[in-house]
């Protein structure tokens, strides 16, 4: 079976409304393969206007808008927040959970992260859960034990059954936005370990969940790594600011 492969641009806190224009034109003009999605993952502000320019220009079906985080509560006094609901009203199909940048900067836990995973899901939408070991943990040979923990509260909250809905981003977080990328042996390694993973509770499952890999993902090494047989595409941070460099790995996606 061949899985769905998915290339999501998350942009963190960058871009403007210039970006978002050169981005739908420049994603239009590219040819996907018939397997693949793409995902672009703007701040909020441009959610709306993002949806607004792809209805007025046209956006090829396979494309999609994500966000870079919720709320894990419907609605009320969080100030600075935004609700699935609100997601939902943009036109948002992904929402990225539990990035390493959330979970470091902004403390939020395993189970907080569970939790936003049960949120996205509830509202219908398609969680990418972020998880992924830090570069001491690495070194203390402690990959596999992190990212079965950050695995296994999820399973605990949503149960594995729904991970049929969930795409999995691994995304060393010594790998990102420093050009440090895992070869594409390791990152294999690491994506089969998860996949082996998921089938200790439901091997079916496991084969099914596409698994993107994240951190330092270029127009020069996507190639290879999308060539690994667990990886299923990629989360891209500093190359999918780029329109050119962003076209060239979405095309690479098979
Ligand atoms: P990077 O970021 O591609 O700039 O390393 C990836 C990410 O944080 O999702």
């Amino acid at each position: 079976m061949k899985r769905r492969s998915i290339v999501a641009a998350n942009w963190k806190m960058n871009g403007n409304l210039s970006l978002i224009n050169d981005m739908i034109t420049g994603l239009n003009a590219v040819h996907l393969t018939e397997n693949v999605d793409v995902v672009v993952c703007p701040s909020f502000p441009y959610l709306a206007s993002f949806t607004a320019i792809a209805q007025r220009e046209g956006l090829q079906k396979s494309i999609h808008l994500g966000s870079q985080n919720v709320n894990e509560h419907q609605s009320g006094a969080f100030t600075g927040e935004i609700s699935i609901d609100m997601l939902k009203e943009c036109s948002v199909q992904y929402v990225i959970v539990g990035h390493s940048e959330r979970r470091d900067i902004y403390k939020e836990s395993s189970k907080l992260v569970a939790d936003k995973v049960a949120c996205v899901l509830d509202a219908g939408l398609t969680p990418i859960l972020c998880i992924g070991e830090s570069e001491a943990e690495r070194e203390t040979e402690q990959t596999n034990l992190v990212l079965s923990a950050q695995l296994q509260s999820v399973i605990d909250k949503i149960g594995i059954e729904k991970f049929d809905d969930v795409v999995i981003a691994y995304e060393p977080v010594w790998a990102i936005g420093t050009g440090k990328t895992a070869s594409p042996e390791m990152a294999q390694e690491t994506h089969q370990f998860i996949r082996e993973f998921l089938a200790l509770s439901n091997a079916e499952i496991a084969n099914k969940v596409p698994l993107l890999y994240g951190g330092s993902v270029n127009a020069s090494n996507c190639e290879t790594l999308f060539a690994q047989p667990d990886i299923d595409g990629g989360l891209i941070g500093g190359a999918s600011l780029k329109v050119d460099e962003f076209k060239v790995i979405c095309s690479a996606a098979k």
